[in-house]
């Protein structure tokens, strides 16, 4: 394996576009977010919210119908469409055809959802991200991942990576199956961990943002809004997968000195979006 590239401020700075100022929400992208199931409403809001706050202009989030109320009321400014469901998602309609479609979080693991899944899959052209229980429920069936965009974005964590691409029984190895993978399915892939690698065919670059305050329920979901606001914001995904894992790990950086690593939670990283911006420039 060659060395990891560095992902630096000063590589993001060559990838950063700040704000056009003749721009209007028409032209900042329209990211959808499908996501969340009862109990697990909260990892759609986490991850709409950060979608929203990265830059994206409109933002539409596809949930089954318990999450209706909760998603307009934590989020007014997000557009909602429910699938017929009460508590799961199990067919997959979109009124519009977004820049860029995040999977995943809070999804839950039903065969409904799982059918509706490979339905949309199947018709998709957007730019992707796929996480959490989109990536457990293909890697149970790694045929569809020949049905996704080239350059989709996966993020695993190292359990959900393990499902993906197997065992590993030593670091060199984990890198040299995750570079198969990504190059067998043309796939980005985002391996999260401490610190985050990104394994795009045979070169890998290594986030240099981050800290253990990252260590807390929903942190990837909050990923998973940036990197689909990165894509419907026209970054390419090779370009949105480095600066978006170096925002979030940027947060935390930003946010730890205020909050310490205990009351550090993934709404910190939404907080902390804006400052995270802002640092760059
Ligand atoms: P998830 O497990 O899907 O919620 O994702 C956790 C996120 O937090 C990933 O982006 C990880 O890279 C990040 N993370 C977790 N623990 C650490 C750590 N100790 N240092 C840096 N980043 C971390
Ligand atoms: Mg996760």
């Amino acid at each position: 394996m060659k060395s990891p590239y560095l992902i630096t401020k000063e590589e993001v700075l060559k990838i950063y576009k700040p704000i056009n100022p003749h721009a209007h929400k028409g032209t900042q992208g329209h990211a959808v977010i499908i996501a969340g199931s009862y109990g697990k409403v909260g990892a759609a809001v986490l991850a709409s919210k950060s979608c929203l706050k990265s830059g994206c202009g409109l933002v539409t989030t596809f949930i089954p119908k318990c999450g209706y109320q909760i998603l307009q009321i934590s989020i007014p400014e997000v557009m909602t469409v429910t699938d017929e469901n009460t508590n799961f998602i199990t067919n997959i309609h979109l009124p519009l055809i977004p820049q860029a479609i995040g999977v995943g979080p809070g999804l839950g693991k039903e065969l409904g959802t799982q059918k509706a899944l490979f339905e949309f899959l199947r018709i998709n052209k957007a730019p992707l991200v796929l996480d959490a229980d989109a990536l457990n429920i293909i890697s149970e069936n790694l045929s569809w991942l020949e049905l996704v965009p080239e350059d989709t974005i996966l993020t695993p964590h190292p359990k959900e990576l393990e499902r993906l691409i197997g065992k590993w029984n030593s670091e060199s190895e984990k890198f040299q199956k995750t570079i198969a993978f990504s190059e067998k399915y043309k796939v980005i892939v985002v391996m999260k961990g401490a610190p985050t690698f990104i394994i795009n065919r045979n070169s890998v670059y290594e986030n240099t943002t981050g800290n253990a305050a990252l260590a807390t329920a929903g942190s990837g979901d909050t990923l998973t809004g940036i990197l689909t606001s990165l894509l419907a914001q026209g970054y390419e995904p090779k370009y949105a997968s480095k600066f978006g894992v170096y925002l979030h790990g940027l947060t935390a950086d930003l946010a730890l000195p205020k909050t310490g690593y205990e009351s550090f939670t993934a709404s910190t990283i939404i907080k902390y979006l804006g400052k995270a911006f802002l640092s760059l420039v």
